[in-house]
């Protein structure tokens, strides 16, 4: 049986904000892009009950609706969207091979991965049922709706250190529980959130873990339930007899364990991703700033960016990365006039 492969000039792997600007100003730019929607359709953003920080809507509007809005622009300029799971690429020859999971294959003559990061989350109970009515991975997107409330972060890292000086802002109280007792944050982060300890607005819960969310979608978080045992990591050692669980009342529960780039589509590409599987682009002020170390495969979003995560930087970087596809696909496209009219004054000779 033959294989039937479908040739795309631009394919945008990806529909949060990243991936749908890309395919707005690659639809614009005449690219024809096919849209990859993947196991996350709209991406973090969707996770986000009520968004007021995106330019152009003193209002605000919710994540699913912002989304909603940027597929159908996308759409509205040619850009076609489909589901779609990229399994692999094969860099070493051109058209890149696109093979998705289902088994359909593409070719494309550029890339854009805007696969985003998924935020890790503990899968303990309650947590996926209020996740978004009052359990969040993204205190930027969702602390300001629980003012005036307890608050209670998960992690120990930058991330966490980071959201538990944010949400002090809205807080009555932040509690940062963290499972043992070092912090894996840098000292700049330790240091401001001391501070903040000892002002009173935040309180530190080591060698303690969050064993479950207690509420409902209609009323929200009501409370948690807690371990804490002072060798660390309390939640593998329920039957120490060390170990406390109690129940602890809260309004917020914020994770921030870190989050996974959805990379491994590209392990085995020229692409390099750093340590934890960020896409290296090459950055800079001047153009090709998503070029990856793959010409003609470019990096925006979330995939690339640990440490904004917004969704206008998420934008801004998915036009970027539009912009330099296309200038890529131009020269290419004059390479190639080029070539045939030598080989055609060649051929004349
Ligand atoms: P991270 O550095 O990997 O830290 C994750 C934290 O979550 C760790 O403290 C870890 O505990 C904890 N954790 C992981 N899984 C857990 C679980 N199942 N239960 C309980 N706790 C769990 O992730 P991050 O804080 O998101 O940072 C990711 C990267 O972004 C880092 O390179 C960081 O420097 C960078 N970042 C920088 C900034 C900044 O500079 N402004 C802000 C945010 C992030 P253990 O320590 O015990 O492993």
């Amino acid at each position: 049986m033959t294989e039937s492969v479908e040739h795309r000039r631009l394919i945008v792997a990806g529909t949060g904000a990243a991936g749908l600007t890309a395919a707005i100003y690659a639809a614009r730019s005449n690219n024809d892009p096919l849209v990859l929607e993947g196991d996350e359709p709209g991406g973090q953003l969707t996770l986000t009950s009520e968004v007021e920080n995106f330019p152009g809507f003193p209002e605000g509007l919710s994540g699913p609706d912002l989304i909603n809005n940027m597929k159908e622009q996308a759409k509205r300029f040619g850009a076609e969207v489909d589901h779609g799971i990229v399994a692999d690429i094969d860099d070493s020859e051109r058209p890149f091979r696109v093979e998705l999971s289902n088994g359909d294959v593409y070719t494309c003559d550029a890339f854009i991965a805007a696969s985003g990061a998924s935020a890790r989350t503990l899968g303990v109970p309650g947590e996926d049922d209020l996740m978004g009515y009052g359990v969040s991975t993204c205190a930027t997107c969702d602390g300001a709706f629980f003012r005036g409330e307890d608050m209670l972060v998960v992690g120990g890292g930058d991330a966490a250190m980071e959201e538990a000086h944010f949400l002090t802002k809205f807080a009555d109280t932040v509690y940062i529980a963290h499972r043992r007792e070092e912090f894996r944050a840098e000292d700049y982060w330790i240091d401001r959130v001391q501070k903040k300890v000892d002002e009173g607005e935040i309180e530190i819960l080591r060698n303690t873990e969050l064993l479950e969310v207690h509420g409902s979608p209609e009323e929200g978080v009501d409370h948690v339930t807690l371990a804490s045992n002072d060798a660390g990591y309390p939640a593998d050692n329920l039957d120490d007899p060390n170990t406390e669980t109690y129940d602890f009342d809260v309004g917020a529960v914020f994770v921030a364990i870190g989050h996974t780039p959805n990379t491994n589509y590209l392990e085995d590409t020229g692409v390099v991703l750093d340590d934890t599987g960020y896409i290296q682009t090459h950055g800079g002020t001047g153009g090709d700033q998503t070029a990856t170390d793959v010409e003609g495969i470019f990096g925006a979003g979330d995939v690339v960016d640990y440490h904004y995560q917004q969704a206008v930087t998420a934008a801004g970087m998915g036009c970027k990365a539009a912009i330099d596809a296309d200038e890529y696909l131009e020269s290419q496209a004059e390479a190639a006039a080029e070539a045939e009219s030598e080989a055609a004054a060649e051929a004349d000779d």
